[in-house]
């Protein structure tokens, strides 16, 4: 016979690998193996014809010699070539008798035969090599029959045929022989086949993996690395698969991506370059793109196309974007033209190029030059909020020259703008500006000063507008009395002597300026004071040295010097500095008066004046607690020398400001300095001779009041409340008699420090002079922001801000205050906030707001300013109410029972809501809604119906959330009631 040689093996079918199982092939060795017999063996193998099971004719050796003792019968095959492989595998067929089925058969019949291997480097067996015996071959296994056949298969001639696999290694010689023992029994060899495992060239995951043989081992896992595919590339880490025993492939680690320019075809085994029209921008698994809107590309293997003429891309332009192109003109532009401003209006191009980023540019051109030419605007000239990229489709001109005639160019421009050869598209406007009166003087110096007269000078005014015909000062002093005139004096140039004044008396002056188009604004008040008589009686005899040492002319030089010395050293003595004498007229019988540090003509000296200079090394900033305008706001320690250490809130100004920053912000400590009031807030000092500069302040433990009271909701008597109030209005007394007006007084600004005294704060001028705030509660007017829900009629109609429009703010700190922190006016719109003072709406009592509190809240916004109280009246109003707590208990009675004020919100109507949870949040109460689910007050019925034990129930222990809920409840009923009544 010839040991049958079969095709390609398929591997163990049923195992199954955590991995992803790869293509599997394995190669058989095609042996042409004709068996050799033992030439020593007591009996020996014989071929013989047989049939298999399905009774094909087939050859096989076979032996049979059962009833005969020591049996040592072998067989080997021919000597079979390695070919690299390092585990062999035998699958051998057979058949063998059951001894038991042959009657009296010895004890030494057996059913098992043994398979053997013996390496060598050629091909040198012989009749007696290698030895007909265990040594030198080496055992792979006994092998045993699965099924045996008897007597009765034997009779039908057809055989059970097994099938058993064995392998064995590592082998490293040449090649081999197999050899076959049997020790005894009757059995047929049918076929053997012999062969190695591999795992095959493959394409996966992008890269070509080589044919790779098993290992030595059945769970040796060979490890192969990859080549990506032409224009692949590998991602990350390098490319591997592992071959395992079965010949297949598996762990696959790392992988091959399509270049950009290339895509993935063919199951992922090629990358093919991208056709013409189409691009890959970049590596990846993703398919060619077609070219974006107005590009194009004839390459193959495009990683981006390329831009039609006059379309472009920024460099931030994704590759997928279409090209774009610059945006036709702006459209429709209006001019309204304002004395010497003007505003312009326009609608967006009608082709913005294909981009969302069009803005705006504006040339100005001023052509009064009298040669016909247009020549640019110089630089003061102001565009708010700018000249350049303008993002909305206004601006607003200022400061342009009188009776002038202007070009404007409104320029649309866009990201690829820049890339265009051609100029921005514009729209022009050509306007005349109109006659206009000269702007304000701003500064105003003394020059000199007697009891009876004081000599001032001025600036001319920035935009004078036409040629300046007079000045106009106006003054008063600055003592109400009965006899007081406001006294007008005409000037030609920009000095006045002052005559006829009191001695020793605060004067206020304002400045004016006429040219042709009238008269011009005042300027902001200035206050000077005149000479007491001892003053100027000690001034004379000062200079009366030097008045008799010139009048003795011939007296010696030296005597002269001597005398100037003496003069002079008396003279600084006495006044220090020239600021002093200013200072000093900013006195009144005891009281200070505010000096607005912007009248210093450098506002640094304010600075100086009236702010300490603190050492850098004396601060420590611990922590940031809030955001000021500036930069952060840190509470820190102060330690001055020979002082104890103090806590402190530090304002520093943040790094990169400007000059103009940088004043304005110091400007709050010079007002803050001039303060000395334990409800104000008091200064420290400055740091400003190095980086950054601080403002420092004392520390108010529990910060801004509307904040600290929205965390406490409920948690303050009446008493309490009306304390902080007193305080707020003590402060703003003191201010009021300061002549200082706040413009901003609102719960935010009061700061609470831990024994809850309230101290007015903010004294930043900042906001009402910059216009490019965020913040949506100052609301740009014409000169300025305004805080419309706090701000008085009038000075929200016509800046006119004062004392009184302090009083109104006081009014609705008072409301901010009863209410926790509510917002005034809830989500009104500031136009409707506008709409309903003006039809006289005021704001409804706070729930369970004393009437009393209510009242004078109601005086405060009285529309007629002089009708309001002062703060005077205020502190005194607020102190008989906590000498005689009596006066608030009377609290306004609920609303909700009748018609519903426009303004009242503070007891929502229930039937607004559908469930009790939004309800509750609408209360403010939200954070109950899972004690009321949890008790089943989960319908308006059953709420409406709660009493104070079952308020209690639900874990209400606050006494102010109690008192709270049991008032909406209350609501709730009365609003149920009157509903019901009405359908009844
Ligand atoms: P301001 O720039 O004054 O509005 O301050 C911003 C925030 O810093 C305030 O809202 C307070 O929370 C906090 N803050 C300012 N000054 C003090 C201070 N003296 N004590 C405690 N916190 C302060």
């Amino acid at each position: 016979m010839s040991a049958r040689c079969v095709g390609p093996e398929q591997g163990s079918p049923g195992r199954q690998l955590p991995v992803i199982k790869l293509k599997y092939v394995d190669f058989s060795l095609v042996m042409d193996v004709k068996l050799t017999s033992c030439s020593v063996c007591p009996w020996q193998w014989e071929e013989v014809s047989g049939y298999d099971e399905n009774m094909n004719t087939i050859r096989t050796y076979q032996v049979c010699n059962v009833f005969d003792n020591n049996q040592n019968n072998w067989v080997r095959t021919k000597y079979i070539r390695r070919h690299g492989a390092q585990r062999i595998h035998v699958e051998i067929k057979f058949s063998v008798r059951d001894c038991s089925s042959i009657p009296s058969v010895p004890g030494s019949c057996k059913e098992t035969f043994n398979l053997y291997y013996y390496e060598t480097d050629s091909d040198t067996a012989n009749k007696v090599s290698p030895a007909w015996m265990e040594n030198p071959w080496i055992k792979v296994d006994t092998i045993a029959a699965d099924e045996s056949f008897s007597q009765v298969d034997l009779g039908s001639r057809v055989m059970k045929i097994n099938r058993e696999v064995r392998s064995f290694g590592p082998v490293s010689r040449q090649g081999f022989y197999l050899a076959f023992q049997d020790y005894g029994s009757c059995m047929s060899l049918i076929a053997v086949r012999v062969f190695y495992r591999k795992c095959p060239r493959v394409v996966e995951n992008g890269a070509v993996f080589p044919e790779t043989l098993s290992g030595a081992e059945s769970t040796s896992l060979v490890v192969a690395r990859g080549v990506c595919v032409p224009n692949g590339e590998e991602v990350d880490v390098p490319i591997k698969l592992y071959c395992n025993g079965d010949g297949e492939w598996m762990v696959p680690i790392g992988r091959c991506m399509c270049k950009a320019g290339h895509e993935a075809v063919e199951n992922g085994t090629v990358c093919r370059a991208c056709g013409s029209g189409f691009f890959k921008p970049s590596q990846g698994d993703h398919q060619c793109l077609q070219c974006p809107i107005n590009s194009r590309i004839t390459n193959e293997g495009a990683t981006n196309c390329v831009c039609r003429n006059g379309y472009y891309r920024t460099d931030s332009d994704p590759p997928l974007m279409p090209c774009t192109t610059i945006p036709s003109a702006p459209q429709s532009v209006i001019s309204i033209v304002n004395e010497t401003a003007l505003r312009l209006e326009w609608s967006a191009p009608r082709d913005g190029g294909g981009r969302e980023d069009v803005v705006y540019n504006i040339i100005c051109k001023s052509c009064g030059g009298g040669r016909g030419g247009c020549t640019r605007c110089g630089d003061n000239v102001q565009f708010v909020p700018r000249q350049l990229g303008l993002t909305e489709t206004k601006v607003h001109i200022s400061d342009l020259l009188a009776h002038t005639q202007y070009t404007f160019e409104i320029q649309a421009v866009n990201g690829v703008s820049d890339q265009s050869p051609y100029s921005p598209q514009y729209s022009s406007v050509k306007i005349t500006t109109n006659q206009a009166a000269p702007s304000a003087v701003s500064i105003m110096h003394q020059v000199s000063r007697t009891p009876d007269s004081i000599t001032l000078s001025w600036s001319q005014p920035d935009q004078p507008n036409g040629l300046i015909l007079d000045y106009e000062l106006q003054y008063y002093e600055k003592v109400k009395s009965v006899d007081r005139c406001y006294c007008l004096v005409r000037s030609q140039t920009n000095t006045a002597v002052i005559r006829g004044l009191k001695p020793g008396a605060i004067y206020v002056f304002q400045v004016r300026a006429r040219t042709v188009a009238g008269f011009g604004r005042f300027s902001g008040k200035m206050f000077f004071q005149t000479m007491t008589e001892e003053e100027y009686k000690s001034s004379f005899q000062e200079k009366l040295p030097l008045i008799i040492g010139s009048a003795a002319a011939g007296m010696v030089f030296i005597i002269a010097v001597v005398v100037f010395v003496i003069v002079c050293n008396r003279r600084s003595s006495e006044r220090p500095e020239s600021e002093f004498t200013d200072k000093l007229q900013h006195y009144t019988s005891g009281m200070k008066i505010y000096i607005d540090p912007f009248t210093y003509e450098d506002p640094n000296e304010a600075v100086r004046e009236f702010a300490k200079e603190i050492d850098t090394s004396c601060v420590k900033i611990e922590q940031v607690i809030g955001a000021g305008e500036f930069g952060e706001v840190c509470s820190g320690n102060l330690r001055l020398p020979g002082k104890r250490e103090i806590l402190v809130a530090i304002k520093t100004l943040k790094v990169g400001y400007t000059e103009r920053q940088r004043r304005d912000f110091l400007s709050e400590a010079s007002i803050m300095g001039q303060f000395d009031h334990p409800n104000i807030i008091h200064l420290e000092g400055v740091v400003t001779k190095s980086a950054p500069v601080m403002i420092i302040t004392e520390f108010m433990e529990n910060g801004s009041l509307d904040s600290f009271l929205r965390q406490n909701d409920g948690q303050f008597t009446v008493i309490q409340l009306v304390g902080m109030l007193r305080g707020i209005a003590a402060g703003m007394k003191y201010l009021n008699d300061m002549n200082y007006v706040h413009r901003d007084l609102a719960a935010r600004n009061i700061l609470v420090n831990s024994n809850l005294v309230c101290k007015v704060s903010d004294f930043g001028l900042s906001r009402f002079l910059e216009d490019d705030t965020s913040d949506p509660t100052y609301t740009s007017a014409l000169g300025g922001k305004i805080p419309i829900r706090w701000t008085a009629p009038e000075a929200i109609q016509y800046r006119k801000f004062t004392s009184s429009s302090d009083g109104w703010s006081y009014g609705i700190v008072m409301w901010e205050v009863m209410s926790y922190g509510e917002r005034p006016y809830w989500d009104m719109s500031n136009q409707d906030v506008i709409n309903a003072i003006e039809q006289d709406y005021r704001l409804p009592p706070p729930m369970d707001c004393p009437s009393a509190l209510h009242q004078l809240m109601l005086d405060c916004w009285q529309k007629d300013r002089n009708n309001r109280p002062k703060f005077s009246q205020i502190v005194n109003n607020l102190d008989k109410m906590i000498r005689n707590p009596n006066s608030l208990k009377a609290t306004t009675p609920l609303s909700s029972s009748v018609h519903l004020p426009l303004l009242d919100r503070s007891t929502p109507d229930f039937s607004s809501f559908s469930t009790v949870d939004e309800w509750l949040d609408a209360i403010k109460m939200g954070q109950y809604k899972e004690n009321f689910a949890n008790e089943d007050f989960t319908s308006f019925d059953v709420v409406s119906q709660m009493t104070m034990e079952d308020i209690l129930r639900v874990g209400v222990t606050l006494v102010g959330h109690q008192k709270k809920i049991l008032n909406s409840v209350q609501s709730m009923r009365a609003q149920m009631n009157q509903i019901t009544s009405v359908e009844v």
